[in-house]
């Protein structure tokens, strides 16, 4: 396809915010829900804009822009992380705060969806301007959050240090201490086991059922795991260490292929806090070929929109299984189902890092630590149960899994709100 061609045809796909809504829109109309219901999932419920002015490092103020979206909180208080990206917009983080409703419905957590993000790059910013523009962050939203609330967790290019901060700082306000504010902190201030590596387990247990489901063993599969930040690397290991073959893996400056497999140890020792390895490598290939390169599992686990019209003809890999939110447009889902390619989607495929944030909370606010056999183990329940439900849903109304999911983690939305008098 021509680049002209190309550039059409991503510009017919929907943004992120419209697909979301139209594939809210079909699982309701699956499940024979009316259009009240849809003019209350549409959209969040709040969408809060604030302006945080920080003091760098060279003396100046910057003011940066940051939001926190709640998207419903009918089933429970609304969850779902915090990111930090210069490509940051409201819309974008509008539609996740709906898919992480979606995923708490898929998982069967007791929450809604909720989402936050700072247009910042955190790649070029000191940790004192970054634990400044934290604690700004949680000064502003400080309203609308709280353990009972809305409860924030780490998202693109924030970590257990940044959730840190912005425990201490909340706790500051309240004058209290209150752990469960926020999950994926560190250990020593009420962490979880497993927290730092859930996303990435989830994703392994997704990988295992979605390859049993047609027949191939993990075992010599060639898997290509695109981004290798949280999830992605850990990913790749837990990959490499089941047997499989990581052919290929990339950051966001480039990727890496080899038909015999890479040498992901040597290659997690050279990455650095953000996930970057590639600029230190020579021979590497962009991204957008990784993904089109011979294999039999892709694992998009960067950032939205990678596989679209443009490109999911060519996809080489049977099964695709979505660690990164968002990152197969709709129009690609369609195609992808047409060929035959199993899609896991990410509300069910990465909803292990919210499974064990809930962990982390009911620790916080029962105030008694699992070790991590227990989180392990529960966690392992939580994902294969989930992945039967949506695998026989799609099943039983010849669906592709996105929509599956969808009906899924709606009707839940869908039955709390009536039972509340809402529609
Ligand atoms: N940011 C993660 C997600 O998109 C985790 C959310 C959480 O742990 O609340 O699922």
């Amino acid at each position: 396809m021509s680049a002209t061609a190309q550039v059409e045809s991503k510009e017919r796909e929907l943004n992120v915010l419209e697909s979301t809504q139209q594939v809210i829109q079909d699982a309701l109309n699956h499940l024979g829900y009316g259009p009240k219901y849809y003019d209350l999932l549409k959209e969040p419920l709040v969408t809060l804009t604030v302006r945080i002015p920080v003091r760098m490092d060279d003396g100046s103020v910057k003011v940066f822009t940051g939001y926190r979206c709640q998207h419903n909180n009918a089933v429970g208080p609304t969850k779902g992380g915090i990111r930090f990206h210069p490509s940051v917009t409201v819309e974008e983080v509008q539609a996740l705060s709906m898919w992480m409703s979606v995923k708490c419905g898929v998982v069967g957590l007791p929450y809604g969806g909720g989402k936050g993000g700072i247009i910042c790059d955190p790649r070029e910013m000191s940790i004192g301007e970054l634990e400044r523009l934290s604690r700004g962050y949680v000064r502003a939203i400080s309203q609308i959050v709280g353990p009972t609330k809305d409860i924030p967790a780490p998202d693109v290019f924030t970590n257990s240090q940044v959730m840190a901060w912005m425990m201490d700082e909340y706790s500051r306000l309240r004058e209290f201490d209150s752990p469960g504010f926020i999950t994926g902190k560190p250990l020593v201030l009420g962490g979880s086991h497993g927290r730092e590596t859930a996303t990435a387990k989830g994703v392994t247990i997704c990988i295992e059922e979605a390859a049993k489901r047609r027949g191939i063993s993990l075992k010599d599969a060639r898997i290509i795991v695109q981004g290798f930040g949280n999830a992605g690397s850990y990913l790749a290991k837990f990959m490499h260490d089941a047997g499989a073959k990581v052919v290929g893996i990339s950051d966001a400056y480039g990727a890496l292929y080899d038909a015999n497999g890479l040498d992901i140890d040597a290659l997690l020792d050279m990455r650095d806090s953000f996930g970057t390895v590639t600029t230190k490598c020579k021979n590497t290939i962009s991204n957008q070929q990784l993904l089109e390169m011979p294999c039999d599992i892709l694992v998009p686990a960067a950032i939205e929109n990678q596989i679209t019209a443009a490109n999911a003809h060519r996809i080489q890999a049977s099964i695709v299984v979505e660690a990164a939110n968002g990152p197969t447009t709709l129009e690609a889902t369609k195609i992808l189902a047409d060929r035959g390619i199993l899609l896991v989607p990410d509300v069910l495929a990465n909803a292990g890092g919210v499974t064990v944030s809930y962990f982390e909370w009911a620790q916080n606010n029962q105030g008694l630590y699992w070790d991590e056999e227990q989180v392990e183990e529960r966690l392992r329940h939580v994902m294969v149960r989930s992945f039967e439900t949506v695998y026989q849903m799609a099943q039983d109304h010849d669906v592709h899994m996105r929509l599956a999911a969808y009906m899924v983690g709606v009707q839940r939305m869908a039955e709390a709100m009536y039972h509340r008098g809402w529609v």
